[in-house]
């Protein structure tokens, strides 16, 4: 048995334990509820909606009559909201409980429990897929898939791909200088993160990767926050390795998204060719109407000032998230004055406690959009953006949006949301049913 069966068939065997019990009818019909189609910014009229087997079947003004809704289960939604369920569009399931040093040093069967606990709570706040910007999700998306483990729809990206002291270089001082084809360093090993240094080997890596099943690939073209040796200000692929990632990821049908905070960082990715910015949060306007012009994708997230806690205080990390802080608003101003794309994403790493907060880092929003506007982005945009994975997107049918032939990803709301947004921030309370794949997770109605 090689490490990663043996890391699967543990999570097979105790995944049970933590596992959400699923209720899997082959119908499901939700009467009287207004919808939130993922679209729109006001709800329906009050509606039916019949789920048969993943995919929302039908919907209709008028109740069902009686002969189509045998054997399915009924939810009286009572004028209660039916809306998508939430997308998170910058998450790392692997990477959310765990601190750095665990997240290296623990074996890796336990991270992957832990990843799996974590991904039950995140069903159950609402959050029926996540697109994953790193981490050695892949196991961990198989068995969520098979129903092992209760969790969102993954859209892996695998190692984030990092050149040499770059974001998501977490290696220690003492690993320098490395070899050219020697040994891997343990970050590598679990495929958290992998270094490139030359357009030949990022191809080897973006390959790898799309290999394992990634739906797009993740590189970091500029510093980061949690990374213990990369200025912020940093550039640092240079263009022949972007364009090399880009080469191979859309030789594969799908696109490359970049971590990337500066305006040089940004342009120089654009420049070559990738489609996504995750985070953008020092962006100056030149740089924004460039993305604009390009229709370049922005995944950018609303970190909370807490956030910080997550450093030790005085730490140079610590520092740096303030700079990144400092630059949000304009950023979010910006992307609002110049219309991009923009998807939500929460980014939370190594606090079980901020992503307990998941669904109100998306009522932030509200400081920069109508609540309409804050669910839209969250829902139908995100999984726009879903969609840019092509055919290698893992679940090829329609996400984000409450409509006919939809995958039955779906979340019923004890108030409205495009009045109160704040509704998403307590999913415990505000969310009755959810459901995805047309499996029921959770219904406080039943009686
Ligand atoms: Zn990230």
């Amino acid at each position: 048995m090689n490490a990663q069966s043996a890391i699967l068939a543990l999570v097979c065997g105790l995944a049970t334990a933590f596992s959400v019990q699923a209720q899997s009818p082959s119908a499901t019909v939700f009467q009287n509820v207004r919808i939130f189609d993922g679209k729109s910014e006001q709800l329906s009229r009050p509606s039916h909606v019949l789920v048969r087997g993943n995919k929302i079947e039908r919907i209709s003004a008028t109740p069902f009559p009686a002969d189509q809704l045998a054997g399915a289960v009924l939810i009286d939604g009572a004028g209660r909201t039916l809306m998508p369920g939430l997308i998170d569009a910058h998450w790392h399931a692997m990477l959310v409980r765990p601190t750095p040093a665990s997240a290296l040093a623990a074996d890796a069967g336990y991270t992957n429990l832990v990843a799996g606990a974590e991904a039950t709570d995140t069903l159950m706040r609402g959050f029926t897929t996540v697109r994953d910007m790193g981490g050695p999700a892949f196991g961990l998306k198989r068995a969520i898939d098979e129903g092992i483990v209760a969790g969102p729809r993954i859209f892996p990206s695998g190692a984030m791909i990092t050149v040499t002291g770059g974001h998501g270089d977490f290696r220690q001082l003492y690993e320098l200088p490395r070899v050219i084809g020697g040994p891997l360093s343990r970050m590598e090993t679990l495929g958290a993160s992998m270094v490139a240094d030359s357009p030949d080997e990022v191809r080897v890596r973006v390959r790898e990767q799309l290999m394992l099943g990634a739906s797009q690939v993740k590189l970091t073209a500029g510093g980061g926050v949690a990374s213990p040796h990369s200025p912020l200000d940093v550039t640092t692929f240079t263009d022949a390795e972007l364009r090399a990632a880009v080469e191979a990821a859309t030789n594969w049908g799908t696109y490359v998204a970049v971590h990337a905070y500066t305006p040089r960082s940004i342009q120089g990715a654009i420049a070559a060719g990738v489609t996504c910015i995750e985070h953008g949060h020092l962006m100056d306007e030149p740089t924004a109407k460039l993305i604009a012009e390009r229709g370049i994708w922005l995944s950018i997230q609303p970190f909370p000032d807490e956030m910080a806690n997550v450093f030790p205080p005085g730490s140079e990390e610590r520092e740096k998230f303030q700079e990144v802080l400092a630059g949000m608003e304009t950023a979010y101003a910006l992307a609002k004055k110049y219309k991009l794309k923009t998807a939500f994403g929460t980014d939370i790493l190594f606090s079980a406690a901020l992503a307990r907060r998941q669904g109100a880092l998306l009522a932030k929003l509200a400081r920069w959009y109508t609540p309409a506007e804050a669910l839209v982005m969250a829902t139908g945009t995100n999984a726009q953006l879903l969609a840019m994975s092509g055919k290698r997107n893992p679940y090829p049918g329609k996400l984000g949006v409450v409509e006919e032939g939809a995958y039955a990803d779906l979340l019923l709301v004890d108030g409205n949301p495009l009045e109160n947004v704040a509704l998403v921030a307590d999913p415990d309370r505000n969310f009755v049913v959810i459901m995805k794949d047309g499996r029921v997770y959770k219904n406080t109605l039943r009686k």
